[in-house]
């Protein structure tokens, strides 16, 4: 295991800059802000942690690439920047759900409050669905584990993808299920079936894994990570931070559902919170059991309460 510890004056560098116009700009930040902002170039730190490497099938291994810091980000002409008439993200689920309807609306509900949190300031809206064939993607059956999957070109398989310059970004919920790599897989097509390319039907009826806290987070997790591509961030090689690249499901599930001071910054700049209210309405999401009305499920966040008591201690260290 190899742990990747930055030195407190690159990570300073990295989070503050040395351009004027930004150490400027920082210093608007409130006492508060700047003492959770810090907390990771204090040695008794207790917020962020550094990053570790267990393989090398790891993402940082397994793709070098560059390290971004907050004054490159900024000086990105090309990063998308909300502005009047352009703060909305969209969610356009695709496929239908079939008799799971009700329960996967009240599912893409959470995802968008937990969108609306995370980019707290931006209105996140859901847009009724389309046909998996309206969208013409590929796909293709794992000839090995027989099960369905979207096919993007030059990759293996990929949890999502989203572009730094157009705004869009796609994901799948598929391998999220605890059971997608065992045998007995519930979503497996029939040994021997090859759908024709453009053949869409395959996706009718198609098995939707049951909503799980677990399939909760790691959707949360992707969701925000490929919505931060959007805005321009890019992966983060600083701290643990949601923005780091995930080669595999260990790796994503080890990492956090927040960003670390550094890609925080680069969101904050380019949304404009203030960092205790994003805080307050994510830990508010944690705590909200997500009823409404006509539906009697429960939003299941036991696998964000180690989340939740970071949140509160990143508002108690604000206060
Ligand atoms: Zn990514
Ligand atoms: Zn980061």
């Amino acid at each position: 295991m190899q742990i990747i510890e930055h030195p407190v004056k690159k990570l300073r560098a990295a989070l503050i800059s040395s351009r004027l116009d930004l150490i400027e700009r920082y210093q608007q930040y409130s006492d508060g802000e700047k003492k959770v902002l810090e907390d990771c170039l204090r040695p008794d730190g207790v917020l962020f942690r550094a990053i570790t490497v267990r393989s090398d099938s790891d993402w940082i291994p397994a793709h070098p690439e560059e390290s971004y810091d907050f004054q490159s980000f900024f000086s990105n002409p090309y990063r998308s920047t909300p502005c009047k008439g352009h703060h909305t993200i969209y969610i356009q689920t695709i496929g239908s759900f079939g008799e799971a309807a009700l329960h996967t609306n009240l599912y893409v509900e959470w995802l968008r409050q937990y969108c609306e949190a995370f980019y707290y300031g931006l209105v996140v809206k859901t847009l009724p669905p389309v046909t998996v064939q309206s969208t013409g993607c590929t796909f293709r059956v794992n000839s090995c584990s027989n099960n369905l999957q979207l096919y993007a070109e030059s990759w293996n398989f990929v949890f999502g993808q989203a572009s730094l310059t157009e705004g869009m970004g796609v994901f799948s919920f598929a391998r999220y299920d605890d059971n997608f790599y065992q045998r007995n897989y519930a979503g497996q097509l029939k040994k021997g079936s090859k759908p024709k390319p453009g053949d869409y039907s395959v996706f009718n009826n198609y098995y939707i894994p049951p909503i799980t806290s677990t399939l909760l987070l790691r959707s949360c997790k992707v969701v925000s990570h490929e919505v931060g591509h959007m805005f321009g961030l890019q992966h983060c090689q600083w701290l643990q931070c949601v923005m780091q690249g995930s080669n595999h499901l260990e790796e994503s599930d080890r990492g956090p559902l927040s960003l670390c001071p550094i890609c925080l910054r680069k969101l904050q700049s380019s949304i404009g919170f203030k960092i205790a209210d994003r805080y307050k309405a994510l830990l508010q999401w944690v705590h909200d059991d997500g009823g409404s009305a006509g539906v009697h499920a429960v939003k299941p966040t036991e696998a964000f309460q180690e989340y939740g008591q970071w949140l509160q201690r990143c508002l108690a260290m604000m206060e």
